[in-house]
């Protein structure tokens, strides 16, 4: 089967937008919505980083997207269109089957449509880039910058499941419960990037926002510095689920790998304090610069606060 065969039979039927032209055309048109900014995100991933190889197709489909859908919601974006571009090592129609029924189910579950994309062979990895596209009322795409003195920073979610499912994946010595087990390894497969609460709520509580997806520490750094701000935050106030507790406990190196370790997709912001909903309050934005972790009242140094490529 050629590039051609696979586009018309298994991305097609994903392509459901008018402006996608069924796929059939060199270019998809959207029109533009008076009012609204669009908001434009893309990212890679490639297998033996960001994903197994031999990964179900459908979790790899769905992490390739949602590591983009995260980024929309950090921006106080409802996601709505992506291009896919594939670089296949070799045609396989069971996994282009598999990853394709992925997508689609992704599509139902966030409201999304294919709208083109290239599909071409290559020497290396299987890697997979998709960029994600959504709308937000004109000015109102939520910065890095923007969070003040005085701010509260919250974070969505629990932080360093992924990290944790990827630690059994390499075999760290554990004792959980096959369901602790799971729900970890599931994590790092399938982000749950809060999408609904980017799109709904963010905009109107956020005075700056990002997605965390190169460690929290790391990425609330890049927020103090767009902000001019200094942030500092509680180390045991970080949220973590009870299967990642049970992992790796409750002590200050716990809680430093699972800030510093990535893959979250979750979203930090900074908003006034005392505000409650589905995030967690985890420290303080103050004038100055950079930031600090406490930990029962002691300053903690923060080795490498986050993921690197390079
Ligand atoms: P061109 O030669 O102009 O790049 P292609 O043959 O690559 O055109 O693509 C033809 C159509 O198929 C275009 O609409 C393109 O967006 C779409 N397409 C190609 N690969 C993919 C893919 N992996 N996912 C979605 N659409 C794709
Ligand atoms: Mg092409």
């Amino acid at each position: 089967m050629d590039e051609f065969g696979i586009i018309a039979r298994y991305f097609a039927p994903l392509a459901k937008d008018p402006g996608a032209l069924r796929l059939k055309d060199d270019a998809a048109f959207i029109s533009p919505r008076p009012g609204f900014d669009l908001v434009i995100t893309t990212d890679q991933i490639a297998a033996d980083t960001d994903f197994f190889p031999h990964d179900p197709p459908a979790t790899v489909a769905k992490k390739a997207l949602r590591v983009n859908l995260s980024d929309l919601a950090a921006k106080g974006a409802a996601p709505e269109y992506y291009l896919l571009n594939l670089a296949l090592p070799s045609v396989r129609e069971e996994w282009l089957a598999d990853f394709a029924a992925g997508l689609g189910e992704d599509q139902r579950e966030f409201g999304i449509s294919l709208l083109g994309g290239d599909t071409s062979a290559t020497e290396g990895p299987l890697s997979i880039s998709i960029t994600a596209m959504g709308f937000v009322p004109q000015g109102r795409m939520v910065k890095r910058a923007g969070a003040k003195p005085g701010d509260a920073v919250y974070v969505t979610g629990t932080i360093g499941d992924s990290a944790g499912g990827l630690a059994i994946f390499k075999r760290e010595k554990h004792h959980l419960s096959d369901a602790q087990r799971d729900y970890l390894t599931r994590r790092y497969q399938v982000p749950e990037p809060p999408v609904m609460f980017g799109a709904r709520s963010l905009r109107d509580l956020a005075s700056a926002s990002i997605d965390v997806s190169d460690g929290l520490a790391s990425d609330l750094g890049h927020l103090a510095d767009a902000s001019r701000v200094r942030i500092e935050v509680d180390a045991e106030a970080i949220p973590r689920s009870e299967a990642l507790r049970a992992l790796w406990g409750d002590g200050v190196d716990a809680i430093l790998r699972a800030a510093t370790a990535g893959d979250d997709y979750q979203i930090a912001f900074t908003a006034p304090p005392g505000l409650s909903g589905p995030f967690t309050r985890i420290g303080m934005a103050r004038v100055g610069e950079g930031g600090t972790l406490t930990f029962k009242g002691e300053q903690i140094a923060i080795p490498r606060p986050g993921y690197r490529h390079f």
